[in-house]
């Protein structure tokens, strides 16, 4: 960019890069957590009327969230992705944000985007919550806002529910439980409680459920919270593709529900199938992925590129780690088969 042009750019915004999804195409892509079971669109849809704007309230996915949640539709908000969610929450509120680290990246950047500080926690040696050291940080800092990716992205655990229920008792901040990941665990949910917490946000998405291409996420909070993060929200923000699609399929959940167990039986398989290879250290996911341990992760990463496997690298996040999505049983026979060829032969 030319000089010139540099001196209107925000400070914060020119000290960031654009986030880069990567670019690298194999034939088994199990790097973006994506359900490997997609939905066809029905004939009915093409008759929606292209010429008028969507439902900026989306009636009809709000009336049957809130009665399949057991929520007050007062107490839904959509987002394009929950990603954006994220935007508008850190938008309304403001103020310095908190998560522990490695988590979901999205917090951060999206925090530095909107030029407020973020502060970062590691978690312990359990990938759990370090409490202690939270709370500490929270009084130091005067935090606004605390993300809690549960279960979490990337490490696949679920946090202690004490140790969430300590962080919305013991602080005065707004707790984000982002369950993107909930319906793969048997683990509760925490939406029942946002009747009992103000404080207490919960975020869903379609987009690990077979959905990612509709762009719809959720926030279940309580319905003066919902109100003021309705205001920084852009009226039309949901297409009408999606409303519409996302409603239909829902409402089969017969379909979504088989899909589901078909991914937690894969996992149990994948995480036994990686526990028999020698060298690769699995850790228990209630998520649909598996994160890994490898002695030589950089090169085993590559090695799977070359046969047609795209996983996610996190070596420099975690050190010597790999994340691979739970994708159907072809696709885990394959990448096992590979992966033992790969260790075998180094
Ligand atoms: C994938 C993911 C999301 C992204 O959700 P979108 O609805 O696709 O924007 C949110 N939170 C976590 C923790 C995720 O891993």
């Amino acid at each position: 960019m030319s000089s010139a042009l540099q001196r209107f750019i925000k400070p914060n915004i020119r000290a960031l890069s654009a986030y880069d999804p990567g670019t690298i195409n194999c034939k088994i892509k199990l790097d973006a957590n994506e359900s490997p079971y997609g939905f066809k669109i029905p004939q009915e849809l093409l008759s929606i009327e292209t010429n008028r704007y969507p439902d900026s309230k989306a009636q009809g996915l709000r009336e049957f969230l809130s009665a399949s949640l057991d929520v007050l539709p007062s107490e839904l908000l959509f987002g394009n992705g929950s990603d954006e969610l994220i935007y508008s929450l850190i938008t309304t509120v403001g103020g310095t944000v908190l998560s522990p680290t490695p988590t979901f990246s999205m917090y951060s950047i999206i925090s530095r985007t909107l030029d407020q500080q973020i502060k970062t926690v590691p978690l312990d040696n359990t990938f759990d919550l370090d409490i202690d050291l939270m709370l500490r940080t929270v009084q130091d800092n005067d935090i606004k806002l605390i993300f809690l990716s549960s279960p979490n992205n990337p490490t696949g655990n679920s946090f202690d529910r004490k140790k969430i229920l300590t962080l919305i008792e013991k602080t005065d901040a707004i707790v984000i439980v982002d369950e993107a990941y909930q319906q793969f665990s048997d683990i509760e949910s925490f939406i029942p409680l946002v009747k009992k917490y103000e404080r207490l946000v919960v975020f869903r998405t379609l987009s690990k459920i077979g959905l990612a291409a509709l762009r719809i996420g959720f926030m279940i909070a309580s319905p003066e919270l919902i109100n003021e993060v309705n205001k920084v929200r852009l009226p039309f923000n949901i297409n009408s593709l999606s409303q519409d699609l996302a409603l239909r399929i829902l409402k089969d959940d017969v379909t979504m529900n088989s899909n589901i167990s078909e991914i937690k039986i894969n996992r149990e398989n994948l995480f036994s199938g990686l526990l028999k290879i020698k060298g690769v250290k699995p850790y228990p996911s209630d998520a649909n992925f598996i994160l890994f341990k490898v002695d030589n992760a950089e090169m085993i990463y590559k090695k799977l590129i070359e046969n047609d496997i795209l996983v996610r690298n996190l070596n420099s996040h975690i050190e010597g780690c790999l994340r691979v999505t739970v994708g159907t049983r072809y696709e885990m026979d394959v990448f096992l088969e590979v992966l033992n060829k790969i260790l075998i032969k180094e």
